[in-house]
């Protein structure tokens, strides 16, 4: 039996450490922190726990077929009415087309997902070490016939030397600060008939994203209704380093004309996430071969997750179909 490590337990190195258990291998998988999930969190407001970081994933048939293998297919969670809205420069909300919703939830909340990974990976045999970050790669390369780094890219060039850490420090991702808000539906004059609106920052918008979380999600439902405003920023940005009154002086600034809000929200809570989301483009395409590339293709190290795949879960989860897929072809009986 061939034994592999992966580093990092956010909800890719999690779907990685499933997968290669399902194929026989032994399987151990180190993390930093004392909570898998990585960028995927919770947290209880108002009332309701809402998701922290990601709230959809995309459809790609590698999650259809590991949300099948945990048996979460029943609780995907298509928003009704699948509808969202753009705001025109004018201030307007419009619906555009997002036809049937492309992007989809869980019943229990994408944390939902890093949980179930987490809870039938340890009942079939994964080795977790939480609270144990890796220094070097060479704490772990020797012990293992493979090792998958799923840290994201940042974190990957502390772990990995050389040439490969220098292309790892090419991929940046943009800040982004999520802030909820808890308002009375009473006090929201604009019917939140749909998930939200985005909204261009070309056009001077700092908000560029607003969901009807407490209309979009089922189990998120009731009073006082919950918004969840997100604003992405270039580089370390600016907006995320100010303190949390302030940044939600500034989105009730933009939000409140365009949902005709009467007064200040009963709750909020701010969430910062810098560096935290690439952009797929010919730069970051460049940075991610440059990356595999200077491991070299016989490498036994191997580079998942969103910065390199993603930017969103379902891209990830692809991406760490083939890399196990590759590791464990004609392996698994060794
Ligand atoms: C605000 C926000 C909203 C988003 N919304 C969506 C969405 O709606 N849908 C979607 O599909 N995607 C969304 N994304 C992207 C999504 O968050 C990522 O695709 C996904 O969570 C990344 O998972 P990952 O496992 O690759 O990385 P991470 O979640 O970053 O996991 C990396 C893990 O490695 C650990 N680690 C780091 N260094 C070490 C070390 N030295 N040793 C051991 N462990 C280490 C970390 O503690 C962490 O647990 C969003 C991202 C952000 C920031």
């Amino acid at each position: 039996m061939i034994r592999v490590a992966v580093v990092g337990a956010g909800v890719t190195g999690l779907a990685a450490a499933w997968r290669l258990n399902r194929s026989g291998v032994e399987t151990t998988l180190f993390e930093a922190s004392d909570r898998t999930g990585g960028r995927v969190g919770s947290a209880e407001f108002s009332g309701r726990r809402v998701d922290t970081g990601p709230d959809a994933l995309g459809p790609d048939p590698a999650l259809d077929e590991l949300l099948e293998q945990l048996g979460m297919t029943g609780q995907v969670e298509i928003p009704d009415p699948a509808r969202a809205f753009r705001l025109t420069a004018a201030g307007d909300l419009e619906p555009f087309g997002v036809g049937g919703g492309a992007m989809f939830g869980l019943t229990g909340g994408i944390f939902s997902l890093p949980a179930r990974l987490e809870e039938a990976s340890r009942e079939a045999g994964v080795d977790f070490r939480l609270g144990t970050g890796i220094g070097g790669i060479e704490e772990v390369e020797a012990d293992f016939d493979a090792v998958i780094v799923a840290t994201g890219a940042k974190a990957g060039a502390n772990i990995l030397g050389g040439q490969v850490s220098e292309a790892l420090r090419a991929i940046n991702g943009l800040s982004v600060t999520l802030v909820h808000l808890a308002i009375p539906t009473s006090r929201i004059g604009r019917e939140m008939n749909g998930t939200g609106y985005l909204a261009d920052p070309a056009e001077g918008r700092l908000v560029t994203g607003c969901s009807w979380s407490s209309a979009k999600w089922k189990r998120l439902a009731g009073e006082p209704a919950i918004l969840r405003a997100s604003i992405r920023e270039a580089g370390q940005g600016e907006v995320i380093g100010l303190p949390d009154e302030e940044i939600v002086g500034k989105v009730m600034a933009e939000l409140a004309p365009v949902m005709k809000i009467e007064g200040d929200p009963v709750e909020t809570m701010v969430t910062r996430y810098p560096d935290a989301l690439v952009v797929r483009d010919e730069e970051h395409a460049a940075a991610v071969t440059a990356a595999r590339s200077a491991l070299g293709e016989d490498s036994r190290i191997h580079l998942v997750g969103a910065d390199f795949d993603g930017p969103g879960i379902s891209r990830s989860i692809a991406g760490v179909r083939q890399t196990v897929d590759a590791i464990t072809e004609g392996k698994a009986d060794d």
